[in-house]
C-alpha cells in the first residue's frame, strides 16, 4: 500500500512539473517545447507554426497524464489489469480507466482533424482570422506577425515559465501553454485595471509588485485577454506599444526601481524627527524648482556609528532640498546593481558632500509663534 501511494505522490508530482515546469526543469531543458524542439520547428522564422505545434503537443502530452498513470498502476502491479478487465470485474475502477482513454484519443481526434485542414480550424489560426482583411486567408496574417517576431526590436516578457508577452510593431500577443492570442495594436485598447503587491521575504522588506492591463481589440469578433506582469516590465511594454496605456486612476504601481525606491525613501524619512525652524520663508528646491525646500540633513544616527571613519559628519547646509530630489539624488549615488543595499547605504550633501545616512533626513517644521 505504501509504495502505491508513493507512486501516486510521484506521479502527481511530475505531472506538476510536466504542466507548470519549476525554473530548475526550464534550465534542464524537461519541458514539452525543449523535448520536442525538432519536431516543433524554429519559433524565430515561422512564429505562428511553431506555436500551432507547440499548443497541440502540450495538448497532447497532458491529456495522456491521466492515462499514463494508470498504465504505470498495471505496470507496477499495483492493480492487476486481467482482474481490471475480466466481466463482472471492478466497474468503478474499468469506468476511470475509460474516462481516461478518452481523453487522449478525443485529442488526437481533434489534432487529425485540424492538420486535414491545414490547421484551418485551429482555435490559433481562427484567432487570426478574424484580423485578415479582403478576404485573405489567416496565412496571410500569420505571416505578416511571424515577419514581425523575426525583428530583433520586438519585446518579449516572460511572465511565468508557462506563459509570455510579446510585442512587436503593430501586435501584441499573449503565449500560453494551450493559447495564442493576439490583438493589433491599432485598433486596442490597453487598461492597467488593477495592481498587487507582494512581499519577496518577511525580512528584506522587498516587494514585488504586480500589474494587470486587460488588451480589448475593438474589432468584431475578436476576443479581449488579460496579461499580469511584473509592474518594472510596464515601461518596456509601453514603449513598444503605439497607443498610450490607460491606468485607471484608483491604480498606483512603481514603474521603475527609483519610483519604487523614493516611496520606501519617504515612508523612512516619515519616521525620523523633524527638524524645527523659526518663522522664515523657505526656498523652491534647487533640484526641481518646484517644490519648496522641506528636507534638512540632521545628523541623528548613533554616536557609537559615527566614530568610525565612515562614520556620517554634520551638515551645516540650510534646507534646498524637497524629498524627492533628495531621494533621487540618494539613488544616484548608489551602486545600481545592489538596489537591496540602497537603504542602508550611505550618501554626501550635495553641496558640502557631508555624508548623511537615511536616519539623518529629516522633513523641515516651521514654528510659527
Ligand atoms: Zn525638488
Ligand atoms: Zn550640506
Ligand atoms: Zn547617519
Amino acid at each position: 500500500m505504501s509504495a502505491f501511494i508513493f507512486y501516486t505522490l510521484f506521479y502527481l508530482l511530475m505531472s506538476g512539473c510536466i504542466v507548470y515546469p519549476p525554473t530548475e526543469f526550464v534550465s534542464a531543458g524537461l519541458t514539452v517545447k525543449d523535448i520536442f524542439a525538432n519536431w516543433l520547428g524554429s519559433e524565430n522564422e515561422f512564429f505562428i507554426q511553431y506555436h500551432i505545434r507547440r499548443s497541440v503537443i502540450t495538448l497532447l502530452v497532458h491529456s495522456m497524464l491521466p492515462l499514463g498513470y494508470i498504465l504505470g498502476l498495471i505496470f507496477f502491479g499495483h492493480v492487476d489489469a486481467a482482474k481490471l478487465f475480466h466481466v463482472g470485474g471492478n466497474f468503478f475502477g474499468l469506468l476511470v480507466v475509460l474516462c481516461f482513454t478518452i481523453g487522449p484519443f478525443y485529442m488526437l481526434n481533434k489534432v487529425f482533424e485540424w492538420s486535414a485542414h491545414d490547421w484551418a480550424t485551429h482555435p490559433i489560426a481562427l484567432n487570426l482570422s478574424v484580423y485578415s482583411n479582403n478576404n485573405m486567408s489567416w496565412m496571410s496574417v500569420a505571416s505578416d506577425i511571424n515577419v514581425e517576431y523575426r525583428r530583433v526590436d520586438k519585446i518579449v516578457i516572460v511572465t511565468s515559465s508557462v506563459t509570455r508577452i510579446v510585442a512587436t510593431d503593430n501586435w501584441i500577443i499573449k503565449i500560453t501553454p494551450y493559447k495564442l492570442q493576439v490583438a493589433h495594436q491599432s485598433d486596442a485598447t490597453l487598461i492597467v485595471n488593477k495592481s498587487d503587491t507582494h512581499l519577496m521575504s518577511p525580512t528584506t522588506r522587498d516587494q514585488v509588485q504586480f500589474i494587470n492591463i486587460q488588451v480589448k481589440p475593438t474589432r468584431a469578433m475578436a476576443k479581449a485577454f488579460d496579461i499580469r506582469l511584473n509592474a518594472l516590465d510596464f515601461k518596456d511594454l509601453q514603449d513598444k506599444v503605439s497607443r498610450p496605456i490607460i491606468v485607471l486612476q484608483n491604480i498606483t504601481f512603481h514603474r521603475t526601481l527609483l519610483d519604487r525606491f523614493i516611496d520606501t525613501f519617504k515612508e523612512e524619512v516619515n519616521r525620523n524627527p523633524f527638524y524645527d525652524i523659526g518663522l522664515q520663508e523657505l526656498d523652491q528646491c534647487i533640484g526641481c524648482m518646484q517644490a519648496s525646500s522641506n528636507i534638512k540633513l540632521n545628523r541623528l544616527c548613533s554616536s557609537a556609528e559615527s566614530r568610525d571613519s565612515d562614520g556620517c559628519t554634520t551638515c551645516f547646509c540650510r534646507p534646498m532640498w524637497c524629498i524627492e530630489c533628495m531621494a533621487k539624488w540618494f539613488a544616484s549615488r548608489q551602486d545600481e546593481n545592489a538596489p537591496e543595499t540602497w537603504l542602508s547605504s550611505k550618501c554626501t550633501c550635495p553641496v558640502c558632500r557631508a555624508k548623511f545616512c537615511i536616519l539623518d533626513v529629516c522633513h523641515v517644521r516651521t514654528l510659527n509663534h
